[in-house]
């Protein structure tokens, strides 16, 4: 086995990166350590899957993401007013705050105020990062082919079964 490893679908991959928007970081793996992730099953968003393939271990790239394939466009759709008195006391009622709440399906999903009126608040819905162009500073750390149990799931087993 003399052949050099190279991203495909099915492999897991450990990656490095820096995630410029505007052209602030916003996201470094220096803080929190590489993402590992399995190719081609969408563990992360398309317009950097896309980008890797073919890179080995070593590697370093820099790849800008359209919105489009990235957090995808904003939608003008996606907001919500909500009469003030609905949340709890402790939120505090600025732009930007982040609030968790329930669909009625009993989903949990993620909004932030996006404006505070007198008496309504408008939620925004949107993903923080739609409508962005993403700029990413990447570096492939490791890659191994997933297990089937991986594949199975859907997602990476690093050192835990579940
Ligand atoms: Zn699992």
């Amino acid at each position: 086995m003399s052949a050099i490893l190279k991203v495909a679908d099915g492999q897991v991959i450990v990656m490095e990166y820096t995630l410029r928007v505007e052209g602030e970081i916003i996201d470094a793996s220096t803080d929190h350590g590489p993402i590992e992730f399995i190719q081609s099953v969408g563990n992360i968003i398309p317009g950097l899957e896309q980008a890797l393939y073919g890179m080995t271990v070593g590697e370093s790239k820099e790849v800008v993401v359209t919105a489009g394939d990235g957090y995808g466009e904003m939608d003008s759709l996606a907001y919500m007013e909500v009469p003030r008195d609905q949340f709890p006391e402790d939120i505090p009622m600025e732009t930007g705050t982040q609030i968790e709440l329930h669909n009625e399906a009993g989903q949990p999903m993620v909004a932030r105020i996006d404006q505070v009126g007198e008496t309504s608040v408008r939620l925004d819905f949107n993903h923080p990062l739609a409508g962005k162009e993403l700029h990413f500073a990447i570096k492939i750390a490791g890659l191994r082919p997933a297990t089937e149990q991986e594949l199975d799931h859907g997602h990476v087993h690093s050192g835990h079964e579940h």
